[in-house]
């Protein structure tokens, strides 16, 4: 098999990479290790920053989005059983965010890429990228019991952090930083309307809290955990019973309690492969970089990684330059480490940590009080939560 772009990976990033190079009339195949069913119905994340909205519009692939996904304008920070409002357009100059689920994102642009756009082979596991530093990658895959050979002009790994791309990268050229957090968070859907009409974010003395939504009936909400957490654990009245102390305010808000559909714990991890990119193979989304999901960059970041590859690989089919290749990495690690940074504050500003002293639970309480009282704190989180420019 030959294509111009090999993607391995039919997560936001190889779906929507290769929506863009279609067109842009560059030919693409991508290779997906699980079924369709399994990548329509992972529950990951919810809110797209504004400049992901309108890449999916651009990309034709913002129709239902923008029929059934909801525009928020403003975040609730939580503490002290206080509320806190963060009006997000008056603080950035008119900049909102869309709760908008990954799994509506994926079902999307799969339909489009099986009507429209180059082949998307589900159950098609990549095995190994080969060559990358020669003029033409092979990605070997075994497809539906058969063994066989991706040969392209460019390889693409959008696998995620467990995918098979980074590890085609030579030892002595890659630099990884990494942290793990103490603490792990326990998700849930919940089959009721949520119980205010925009985020939550809350901390608690108990740990950290998140009331989010998918829809006008359906809540997605977290609760901090220790890691290695089962969700045998937590029977669904203790989840409710957490929540409500956890969201608890000195006004009459309540929270509302509904059946639990699913429950999943996730680990916190920040992490950054660098560079990202080897010959021609390319990193993209998570394969290369993994954010903690409290600052809700993670998809975000999936996106401009691919619309900036993009653009780079259409200047060279036009113009037969590959500068903006040769500046990827450079471009796309510029915007990651700044949602590494706001992604890691988030969170070590709202989780209390097992360890933490009660020096650690004042220094959280003033930097909440801080962004309260302060237009520059708060707009520096508003600015940051919209989304940085797509390089
Ligand atoms: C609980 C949770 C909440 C989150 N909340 C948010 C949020 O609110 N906002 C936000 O922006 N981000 C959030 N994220 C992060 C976001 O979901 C990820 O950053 C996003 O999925 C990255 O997309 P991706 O395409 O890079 O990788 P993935 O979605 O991981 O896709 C990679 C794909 O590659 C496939 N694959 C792997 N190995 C192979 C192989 N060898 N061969 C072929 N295919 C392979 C996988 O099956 C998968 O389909 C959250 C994540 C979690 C877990």
């Amino acid at each position: 098999m030959r294509t111009t772009v090999g993607i391995i990976g039919a997560g936001p990033a190889g779906l929507l990479l290769a929506r863009l190079l279609h067109r842009a009339g560059i030919d693409s195949v991508v290779l997906e290790s699980r079924d369709r069913g399994h990548v329509e119905h992972r529950q990951r994340a919810g809110i797209l920053e504004q400049g992901t909205a309108d890449v999916l519009r651009a990309a034709g692939a913002g129709e239902r989005m923008d029929r059934e996904g909801l525009r928020h304008d403003g975040i609730e920070l939580r503490f002290d059983r206080r509320r806190h409002r963060v009006d997000l357009p008056a603080l950035t100059g008119g900049r909102s965010v869309m709760v908008y689920a990954q799994t509506e994102v994926c079902k999307d642009l799969i339909a489009l890429q099986l009507k429209e756009g180059g082949p998307l082979l589900f159950e098609a596991e990549a095995l190994a990228v080969e060559g990358a530093a020669g003029d033409r990658p092979r990605i070997p895959f075994r497809h539906q019991g058969r063994e066989d050979v991706l040969e392209c002009d460019y390889a693409v790994g959008c696998d995620g952090f467990w995918g098979v791309a980074r590890r085609a990268f030579p030892a002595a050229l890659s630099r990884v930083f990494e942290r793990t957090y103490p603490y792990a968070w326990l998700g849930v859907l919940a089959d009721v309307p949520p119980s205010h009409g925009e985020l939550v974010y809350a901390r608690h003395e108990r740990g950290f809290a998140l009331l989010s939504m998918r829809s006008p009936s359906v809540s997605r909400l977290y609760l901090q955990v220790p890691p290695g957490t089962d969700t045998a654990e937590w029977p669904d009245d203790a989840i409710w019973t957490e929540l409500g102390r956890r969201l608890e305010t000195d006004d009459d808000w309540r929270l509302e309690r509904g059946p639990i559909t699913q429950k999943s714990v996730t680990p916190m991890r920040s992490f950054v492969h660098e560079p990202m990119r080897h010959g021609r193979l390319f990193l993209a989304g998570d394969a290369a970089h993994i954010v903690p999901p409290t600052g809700a960059k993670g998809l975000n970041l999936a996106v401009g990684d691919v619309v900036t590859l993009a653009r780079a690989l259409v200047h060279e089919r036009r113009t037969g330059s590959p500068d903006l290749l040769g500046t990827y990495s450079a471009t796309c690690l510029r915007r990651v480490w700044q949602a590494e940074r706001f992604s890691c504050d988030m969170t070590t500003m709202l989780h209390p940590a097992p360890d933490g002293t009660p020096l650690d639970a004042r220094l959280q309480r003033a930097r909440l009080e801080r962004i309260a009282s302060s237009r520059a704190a708060e707009t520096d989180l508003a600015e940051a939560y919209t989304g940085f420019p797509l390089g």
